[in-house]
């Protein structure tokens, strides 16, 4: 991509509500109904019943599956690589190596060329599932930094996938029933990912199992799944999301051992904010190198920060020489300079 002089114009960002680019008419994940918003992937915080909602194939299934797309939303789903024209603007679909079916959003104004990049939820490293994210360089980059910290740094994926397997395998040499707690989008698969070389059957929560089904075209070679019966669970590794009401009868019922599974694992006090037995800190959002890695390689003129540790990367930016904010607080910003 050619570089432009440093004196086009921004393509104009606001935050009203939601992350707002009004000459384009469209809205970025927004949490309330709009007019026409691009949904870079299924998790319910960043979906809503949108008139016209643009995001990929996959996301579009996954919104209808959980239900999360108004009765009249129009689906715009361009195909990877493809790029869709719109009043004035080019718009292109990058994986986000998030969940299944995320995508990064490049829009291009078409008159002279500004760019932007809006990552939505999104990770650089490989995880055990799912495609790798790309990038593209631009002027102004809208990124999440729900990790941006320098204490949040990943271990690779498959070292966390052995560990899961060895958690889950003394358990079951102990007598006990592994729990592994994870998102029913994302995580869950993630966690079948890590047990795909498991010898015992996998019980699946109905939420996960659902999320599964869809997606299993897209996952490889996973475990064989039983049914879930809460009263024949014990001797299976479980994968439940969360908060699932069957994780206390369960701790009743059979000897549990349970494991959080979250990027936040590797905060210290995880273990016993969680109140679990284990967490093991796999995560499909970006880590603190990963969020710098982006910056560098879309060489961007202005950075918007949004999700997390906002204001905190921000700074960290703008030590780096970088012009950066946390989006929909730069009154904030402007005061504290
Ligand atoms: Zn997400």
């Amino acid at each position: 991509m050619p570089e432009r002089p440093r004196t086009t114009p921004l393509i104009q960002v606001t935050h009203l509500q939601a992350i707002h680019l009004p000459e384009a008419g469209l809205w970025l994940d927004p949490p309330v109904a709009k007019d026409r918003a691009f949904v870079s992937h299924a998790h319910s915080d960043h979906v809503a019943r949108n008139r016209t909602a643009i995001c990929t194939p996959l996301t579009r299934d996954l919104m209808l599956k959980r239900g999360s797309a108004g009765r009249r939303t129009e689906f715009l789903t361009p195909n990877p690589g493809e790029v869709m024209e719109l009043d004035g603007f080019a718009l292109r679909l990058l994986p986000a190596g998030h969940v299944m079916g995320s995508a990064m959003l490049h829009i291009t104004r078409l008159c002279d060329g500004a760019a932007l990049l809006y990552t939505g939820d999104y990770k650089l490293r490989r995880g055990i599932t799912g495609e790798a994210a790309e990038l593209l360089p631009a002027d102004t980059l809208v990124m999440e930094t729900t990790f941006g910290l320098p204490r949040y740094k990943f271990p690779p994926a498959v070292e966390i996938a052995e560990a899961m397997v060895r958690f889950v395998n003394e358990a079951l040499v102990a007598g006990g029933t592994p729990l592994l707690l994870g998102y029913s989008l994302g995580k869950a698969q993630e966690i079948l990912g890590a047990l795909r070389s498991l010898p015992h059957p996998v019980m699946l929560h109905p939420s996960v199992a659902e999320m599964t089904r869809l997606l299993a075209p897209h996952l490889g070679a996973l475990p064989a799944c039983a049914p879930f019966d809460v009263a024949r669970a014990a001797g299976h590794a479980v994968i439940l999301p969360p908060g699932a009401p069957q994780i206390d009868e369960l701790r009743e019922r059979a000897a549990c051992r349970v494991a959080m599974v979250s990027g936040w694992g590797l905060d210290k006090a995880a273990k016993y904010r969680y109140r679990v037995d284990e967490v093991f800190p796999l995560s499909d959002h970006a880590d603190y190198p990963e969020l710098i890695e982006t910056v560098e390689r879309v060489k961007p003129r202005l950075i918007y920060t949004v999700h997390g540790f906002t204001r905190e990367f921000a700074s960290d930016l703008r030590r780096l020489g970088h012009d950066a904010r946390a989006l929909g607080q730069e009154e904030q910003l402007d005061l504290s300079l």
